[in-house]
This record gives structure tokens, C-alpha cells and sequence, in this order.
């Protein structure tokens, strides 16, 4: 198992001058905008994040605006992005930050190792593209490039997670760690996609094992990691299908407002009946222990609204 990093780094990097997406986190990148992007694009493709992060950014335009805000508010303009304990989190780091860090991201991989919802891919991601470190990121898409790029002795077997890390490590070229780390997951996102890669178009073809081996048309075998890609679970009718409805669905009420049990069941799930209240109402208690949703009592009511926080 081995890289022919020169060769790689050479045509990627000119492939990328070429073909770079035009993304809006990518212009005057700075700590928040990165943060803000990097936990949008989590569990969720660029394409949906684009015009979110957009307003996201023209509403809390930096740590201070975040930490200040209610979670209502926050929980209101992520409402739509999916995962929404990634909103919880960025919040709770704006506020460390501001409390505890004079309003500056910190910038060594440990220190934000240490803040809520950043894992390894993040952090590498932080330092890297906020920071200007000069280390390695590991993504779904760039696992992906990886495993196909250089594989493992038998054609199915899988790079083990050290591996991909040791081998992005090798491949990285210096001084070029941003540039490199975005040209890799730019040639994931539009060419050597999961399911269909281009390999007629592809800037690395002739250094590539999975094309060598003649696998280009071959189904690929499903990532084993957390992914920015689509769950492979069936969503529709799923606990998270019905989470979400009911972040939306509080999210379009007015400031403060709360809805009554039955009324938002009805708004979740068209055939609403009375005997739903025995998943609904532990499924709001589950998102009250979240953070995400707040039970109350109206007159012997209960109701729930988002939390202001
Ligand atoms: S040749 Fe095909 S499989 Fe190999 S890196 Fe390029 S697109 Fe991916």
C-alpha cells in the first residue's frame, strides 16, 4: 500500500485551479465562517447548505451574535438543515468561546477537540482552513478517493481508519494543506462521486487502483463511517422524520408561541389519532431532554414550543 504523492499532488492541484466550486464559505474564511460551515455540512450536502448558511451568517454574524441569541431563534434559522443538535452545539461553543476564550476560536486541535460537536474530521478541518495548519482532513469523500485511489491488497477488503489518516498525511503536499484538503473533496463531491464515479474525467485516473483494477463500474461498497451523505436508513416514517417534522412545525410558529399536543401531531403525521399520543409524547420528552423542545402547561394543557434559552 503506497501513494505516488508527487504525481498526485500535481494533477489534483491543477485540476483543482481549474474546477474549484465557487462556495460561500470559501471567501474570506474566517474562524466563525468555518466553524458555522463545517457543522452545516456534517450531515448535509453543500448544496443544501449554501443559501442557509447564507442567512445563517446575515443573522448571527459572528460568536458574539450566536452566544446572544435565544436558542428559539437559533434552533429557527437552522430549522430545514436536519441534525438539529448540530445547532445546539454551535451555540453552546459561541458561548464558551465568547466566555472563556475572549470571542476567539482556539486554535490547536486540542483545545477544539475539547468544544461540544468536534470530532476529529472538524477539528482537522478547523485548524486547516481557519487557521492555515498544515495537516490532513479525512471526510467520507476523501476516505472514499483514498480507499479507491491506492486500496488494499485484496480488491474488497477496506483501509483501516489509521490508514486513510497515515495515507492522507503522506499525500499532502506542502505548504498547500487547504488547497489540497478542498481539492479532494471537491473532486468527491463532482467526480469520484459514491455511487457513479466519472473516471473518464477524472484528473487522477491514471494513478488510481480502482480504475487499474477495472472496478470504475462497480457499485462501491457503502461507507462504514459517519458520512455528509444521505443516511442509507429509510427516513420517511423514521424517529428523525418525525423529530424534524416537529422542529419545523414549531420553527414556523411565532416567537414564544406553543402548540398543543394533538394539534401537532395532526400537523406530523396526516392520520393523527388519539392512541398517537403514546409515541408523541415521549418522543417530545426525548427532544425536551435534547434541548430542542420545551413542554409546557396551558391551563391543563400541555404544550410545546422551541426553547428560548
Ligand atoms: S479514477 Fe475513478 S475511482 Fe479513481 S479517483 Fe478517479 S473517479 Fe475515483
Amino acid at each position: 500500500m503506497g501513494i505516488e504523492a508527487g504525481p498526485l499532488q500535481a494533477q489534483l492541484l491543477a485540476w483543482y485551479a481549474q474546477h474549484r466550486r465557487d462556495l460561500p464559505w470559501r471567501q474570506g474564511a474566517g474562524p466563525y465562517r468555518v466553524l458555522v460551515s463545517e457543522f452545516m455540512l456534517q450531515q448535509t450536502q453543500a448544496e443544501r447548505v449554501t443559501p442557509r448558511f447564507t442567512a445563517f451568517l446575515q443573522q448571527f454574524p459572528d460568536f458574539a451574535a450566536l452566544a446572544t441569541a435565544t436558542t428559539a431563534d437559533v434552533l429557527r434559522a437552522w430549522s430545514g438543515l436536519g441534525y438539529n443538535q448540530r445547532a445546539l452545539r454551535l451555540q453552546q461553543i459561541a458561548r464558551t468561546v465568547t466566555a472563556q476564550y475572549g470571542g476567539d476560536l482556539p486554535s490547536n486541535i486540542a483545545d477544539l477537540r475539547r468544544l461540544p460537536g468536534i470530532g476529529p474530521y472538524t477539528a482537522a478541518a478547523v485548524a486547516c482552513f481557519a487557521f492555515g495548519a498544515q495537516i490532513a482532513t479525512v471526510d467520507t469523500n476523501i476516505r472514499r478517493i483514498l480507499q479507491r485511489l491506492v486500496g488494499a491488497d485484496a480488491p474488497d477488503s477496506r483501509l483501516t481508519e489509521r490508514q486513510v489518516w497515515e495515507l492522507a498525511g503522506a499525500a499532502l503536499p506542502e505548504g498547500r494543506a487547504a488547497d489540497w484538503n478542498q481539492a479532494l473533496m471537491d473532486l468527491g463531491a463532482t467526480t469520484c462521486t459514491a455511487h457513479a464515479p466519472d473516471c473518464a474525467h477524472c484528473p487522477v485516473a491514471d494513478l488510481c487502483r480502482f480504475r487499474r483494477d477495472g472496478r470504475s463500474s462497480d457499485a462501491p461498497p457503502a461507507p462504514t463511517h459517519r458520512t455528509r451523505s444521505k443516511s442509507p436508513q429509510p427516513f420517511v416514517g423514521s424517529s428523525r422524520y418525525y423529530r424534524g417534522r416537529v422542529l419545523r412545525v414549531l420553527a414556523a410558529l411565532d416567537p414564544g408561541a406553543g402548540m398543543a399536543l394533538p394539534a401537532l401531531g395532526r400537523q406530523i403525521k396526516e392520520d393523527y389519532a388519539g392512541y398517537d399520543a403514546t409515541w408523541l409524547e415521549p418522543m417530545l420528552a426525548q427532544l425536551e431532554r435534547d434541548g430542542l423542545v420545551a413542554l409546557g402547561d396551558d391551563e391543563g394543557e400541555i404544550t410545546a414550543r422551541l426553547p428560548e434559552g
